[in-house]
């Protein structure tokens, strides 16, 4: 697979010669099918016999129960499934559940997901505070709020109120327990995934304008989360313009700090180098995407 030059070019000032190498590999590795088990509607022991009985075998992953990884099975395989439909499963990178459970939002919590769409984490947060958590999800592009609408709605997702507008707008005056910005990014850990327009499209400009939103964003974020409390940035990008700098940035102008995730929890998640101790930056690879996450608590006054 071809890496844009810019990207080729980013990669190795950040990561040097050698690891930037291991992230290219891992972009073009055949990536597994990995699903999340609903806990809304069923359990992993009723999944994994289901899918034996279809000949689809799966793994386990050590650090989060709900998770599966598919042997031998593409995306359509799962898709034609009567679970599927019934929302039991949710098709989801490994990578991207992480974030939920760093927030770790309690279910008498007020979370706002502000970059919902489709809506593989508002789901995952809805099941993981047992639909007990008021979640409001928020989502600019109309027609990726209609696909969150629908997953919400087939994932059981109960006491989800999905706000259809850009997340730079809400009112200052909302405050929230738990906040998720997933934000919108230049997909640099899931290239793979993009397309030859997309990829064509890898500039400099590009990645400034989405590191500028991402900080607009976050600074919002951070607004709106109550003292005290804390809440957690992402992207599925493996970049610094869009990663640590953006945070450190944002934790300058804000009254804010980093909280360190406990990576213990994440035990054989590959990892990469980080320049903000205390984050975590997933290598793409095989079982992985290129992630990034960070915990941030915003001080009490
Ligand atoms: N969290 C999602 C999930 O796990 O399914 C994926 C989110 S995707 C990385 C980012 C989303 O943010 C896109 O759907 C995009 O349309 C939306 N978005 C971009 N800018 C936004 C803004 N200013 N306010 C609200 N949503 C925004």
């Amino acid at each position: 697979m071809e890496v844009p030059a810019y990207l080729a070019q980013r990669l190795e000032a950040q990561y040097g010669a050698q690891t930037a190498q291991r992230i290219v590999q891992g972009y073009g590795a055949q990536r597994a099918v990995t699903l999340r088990v609903n806990a809304l509607k069923t359990d992993v022991q009723a999944v994994r016999a289901a899918l034996d009985a279809q000949g689809i075998r799966t793994q386990t992953v050590p650090w989060y129960a709900d998770a599966l990884i598919v042997c031998g099975a593409r995306e359509d395989a799962l898709t034609r499934l009567d679970f599927y439909a019934r929302g039991e499963i949710y098709l989801q990178s490994l990578s991207s559940m992480i974030p939920p459970l760093v927030l770790g939002a309690a279910p008498e919590d007020d979370v706002l997901d502000m970059a919902a769409a489709p809506g593989g984490k508002t789901t995952q947060i809805a099941a993981l505070t047992g639909n007990r958590a008021m979640i409001t999800a928020c989502e600019m592009n109309s027609i990726r709020a209609e696909r969150l609408r629908y997953n919400v709605e087939r994932q059981g997702a109960s006491r989800v109120t999905v706000m259809e507008t850009d997340a730079r707008r809400l009112d200052d005056l909302f405050r929230f327990d738990a906040i998720l910005l997933d934000a919108p990014c230049s997909g640099s850990g899931t290239v793979q995934l993009a397309g030859a327009r997309t990829r064509a499209r890898f500039t400099k400009e590009i990645l400034d304008k989405a590191a500028g939103r991402q900080e607009a964003l976050l600074i919002k974020a951070l607004t709106l989360l109550r003292p005290g409390r804390a809440m957690v940035y992402s992207t599925c990008s493996v970049l610094a313009q869009e990663n640590e700098q953006v945070v450190s940035r944002a934790l300058r102008r804000a009254n804010a700090e980093i909280e360190p995730i406990d990576m213990t929890a994440f035990a054989g998640v590959p990892v990469l180098p980080v320049s903000l101790p205390g984050t975590l930056c997933v290598c793409p690879d095989e079982r992985y995407e290129g992630f990034f996450v960070a915990r941030i608590r915003r001080k009490k006054a």
